[in-house]
């Protein structure tokens, strides 16, 4: 089962799906948690140039087919052959993360974004996407506190940036309401935590 978490920066994803990721190991299911841009060494390699703080003269459509590029490597590589053996996948972000961010925030068109990541996926997309709405305020405030982090190019973005993308998110939730479960990430870590975990168990359990 491939489920994805969606997100503005600093909602919580990476830390909700590590705490998901061990709960559900200890219950015995086979978990395979992993991030995008990266989970594999070729996609890793990719995200380095992405988000490069030097390559401010990356071109957005540049940016929207190096996600892609590393999307097709980390799913051929590593989320379809987990699926095949019937492993539960929790990948942090995935073709919504592209839309928000390239597609709306960006400018570039959901539509058209969504096309170039057709061609990676094909048709490959989660049964279930858990989206952490927060305000980018709030998300950016609890990055600026997490010193451990490594700053990225995106982290150069004005907040009207992070706003946009926020309402790409809102417009893929609705557009999107069979896959897409909308979470309050501005609630405490384990409220946010969970209602991710009961939405995943319903899943699991249907
Ligand atoms: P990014 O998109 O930048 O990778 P993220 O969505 O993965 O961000 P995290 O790295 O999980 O976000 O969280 C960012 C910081 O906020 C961490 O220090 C984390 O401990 C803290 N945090 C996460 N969720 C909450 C919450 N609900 N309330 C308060 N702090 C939180
Ligand atoms: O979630 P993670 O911290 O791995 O993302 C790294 C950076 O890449 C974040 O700052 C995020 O905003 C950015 N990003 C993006 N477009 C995407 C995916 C991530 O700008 N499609
Ligand atoms: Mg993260």
């Amino acid at each position: 089962i491939f489920i994805t978490v969606e997100g503005p920066d600093g909602s919580g994803k990476t830390t909700i799906i590590q705490m998901l990721a061990e709960k559900l190991k200890k219950e015995g299911y086979e978990i395979v948690a992993t991030r995008e841009p990266g989970g594999i060494e070729i996609a890793e390699q990719i995200r380095q140039v992405i988000l490069d703080p030097k390559n401010t003269a990356m071109d957005s459509r540049t940016e929207a087919l190096l996600y892609a590029a590393a999307r097709r490597q980390h799913l051929a590589e590593k989320v379809r052959p987990a699926l095949e053996k019937g492993q539960i996948v929790l990948c942090d972000r995935f073709v919504d993360s592209s839309l928000a961010y390239q597609g709306h925030a960006r400018g570039l068109g959901i539509d058209e974004v969504y096309s170039i990541n057709q061609f990676a996926i094909e048709s490959m997309m989660p049964k279930m996407t858990l989206y952490f709405d927060v305000a980018p305020e709030v998300g950016l405030e609890r990055i600026n506190e997490n010193k451990g982090r490594e700053v990225n190019r995106l982290d150069l973005e004005k907040l009207e940036f992070h706003q946009k993308v926020r309402e790409g998110y809102l417009m893929l939730a609705e557009r999107f309401q069979d896959r897409i479960v909308k979470i309050d990430a501005s609630k405490e870590l384990e409220t946010v935590y969970e209602q991710a975990e009961m939405k995943i168990k319903e899943l699991l359990n249907r």
